[in-house]
């Protein structure tokens, strides 16, 4: 089996940006390759980068509505209107920015090229640090997102015949992407995230559980405020790994949105990169293909080192833990970079611990009641 690596980008990519007061940032993308790149992570066997192109109307169709894609188009060109603002295009936090339509097409065609890659057999893995727009509806621009690269992948996977895993671990639930599969047992999504009272948007609790032949197939991991790594790692371990062993995906789709990361501006989980390196691993062990995205991450150089580390991951280069940096039991209260790509391990007080640990249990206790038996768990 092949098993390239395949980090899809295209300086095209960089003449489009939101406006700049917005926090998301397309930058981000570009970073992260001038860093791996620099570290030799582009070159050697089994790593390249290819060029996306955008994506095609008919298949933006396959998720949107023509009458979105219409609206999108034409506010983008300047002729925005009530109708547009009524499906969130043009709002605060989906504003109108010059090239929107040209930026959402092609950084959603750099998904689906992977998706394509992975589908031909020419890629193992693909990531596409300009995707992961999880938050769009059919009719909704929501969340800085406009067009969802990451639900049109599931569909165009799924179309194909694949059992697709849908991971999303961004702070935010990745309600664009759990809705549109919400009834269909072909697509399992799960999305930890922070949960849905402290945060946008409001949902993904943990008894939305998918409804008809999808019940059981949509997980939701709402993570208290101040969720760290060894807490984000309990709940992952108790739910993920099994579920994932029984549903059998031909093929994971993992949103790797930055965000839960600590410092991260817009959320307030507590987490260090060193969790994202460890799910990706653990999604490796499986053998399946995997397209990853980018997503959200606003502090742009905690978000460019952890995509950067997954990258380091995904193409074997990652050496592990450094572990020089908790050497004498001195764990620094930082994430400041010390020149690997991993984050110091950050210390983790009691009244944390008391804080955080039963809503995380209360969680687990309520997936094992009540998704983990249409699984035969
Ligand atoms: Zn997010």
């Amino acid at each position: 089996m092949n098993r390239d690596a395949i980090f899809i980008y295209s300086a095209e990519l960089e003449k489009y940006q939101y406006p700049p007061e917005h926090p998301f940032n397309t930058i981000r993308a570009k970073r992260t390759l001038e860093v791996i790149k620099s570290m030799g992570l582009l070159s050697g066997p089994g790593r390249r980068m290819i060029e996306p192109r955008p994506a095609d109307r008919v298949v933006l169709k396959k998720f949107h509505t023509a009458r979105y894609l219409h609206a999108l188009k034409t506010a983008a060109k300047g002729h925005w209107d009530t109708e547009a603002l009524s499906m969130g295009i043009g709002t605060q936090d989906c504003p109108l920015f010059k090239g929107l339509y040209e930026y959402a097409v092609l950084a959603t065609g750099a998904t689906l090229v992977g998706a394509e890659m992975l589908l031909s057999g020419q890629a193992y893995v693909a990531f596409n640090p300009s995707g992961g727009y999880h938050h769009a509806g059919p009719e909704k621009a929501a969340g800085f997102c406009y067009i969802n690269d990451v639900a049109l992948a599931c569909l165009i996977l799924a179309e194909k015949g694949k059992r697709v895993l849908y991971l999303d671990v961004d702070v935010h639930h990745g309600d664009g992407v759990a809705y549109a599969f919400y009834d269909r047992c072909d697509v399992m999504t799960i999305s930890l995230h922070q949960n849905p009272k402290t945060l946008f948007p409001g949902t993904g609790f943990e008894d939305e559980i998918g409804t008809g032949p999808g019940e059981g197939y949509c997980v939701n991991v709402p993570l208290p405020v101040g969720t760290y790594d060894q807490a984000y790692m309990k709940a992952f371990n108790a739910i993920v790994p099994p579920l994932i062993r029984a549903y059998n995906p031909n093929v994971i789709v993992f949103e790797l949105g930055a965000d839960a990361l600590a410092g991260d501006p817009l959320a307030n989980l507590h987490l260090t990169n060193n969790v994202y390196a460890e799910i990706v691993n653990h999604l490796l062990s499986y053998n399946k293909p995997i397209l990853a995205t980018g997503g959200g991450g606003y502090h742009i150089g905690n978000t460019v080192r952890a995509w950067a580390l997954a990258w380091s991951v995904f193409c074997g280069a990652d050496t592990g833990e450094d572990m020089d940096l908790a050497v004498g039991g001195v764990l620094l209260e930082s994430t400041e970079w010390q020149g690997g790509f991993r984050d110091r391990r950050l210390a983790v007080s009691n009244s944390q611990r008391e804080a955080v640990l039963p809503s995380i249990d209360a969680t687990i206790k309520y997936i094992k009641e009540n998704v983990f038996p249409v699984h035969g768990l």
